[in-house]
């Protein structure tokens, strides 16, 4: 186990947090800007969920065992997709969706589970916050 991982980064969430645990700020593309959530209407959420590495949606289908990514573990969370400004999403991924940027569709941006409607997941590190 690699246990040399610093959270270094912890100590700037407040910059986008806010007090009620929500986004302070638009979540926008790191591509092309395009606007994901408005602020204030999503929740701040620690879960680990796998994302494949980012990539076109046409990349994005794959049932490959071997699909290269990382676990992240800071999320925003909605949980109803009219939440969202702008959202895509891919093909069914086993019982997975995952989301991308309906604009220039670039992603994974998140993830949603076909066994719960009712969540869908946005990973910070692959939004900017304006
Ligand atoms: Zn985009």
């Amino acid at each position: 186990m690699d246990d040399n991982h610093q959270s270094s980064e912890t100590s700037d969430r407040s910059d986008l947090v806010s007090e009620n645990g929500k986004n302070s700020k638009s979540i926008v593309c790191q591509r092309c800007g395009s606007k994901v959530l408005c602020e204030g209407t999503a929740l701040f959420a620690e879960k680990e969920l796998f994302l494949p590495s980012m990539r076109k949606k046409s990349n994005l289908s794959t049932t490959e065992a071997s699909v290269d990514g990382e676990t992240l573990t800071a999320h925003w969370f909605v949980d109803d997709m009219f939440t969202f400004e702008n959202v895509g999403f891919t093909k069914d991924v086993g019982r997975i969706k995952y989301l991308i940027c309906a604009d220039c569709e670039i992603g994974p941006i998140g993830w949603h589970s076909l066994d719960d409607k009712k969540s869908f997941y946005i990973a910070m590190e692959r939004v900017d916050h304006v």
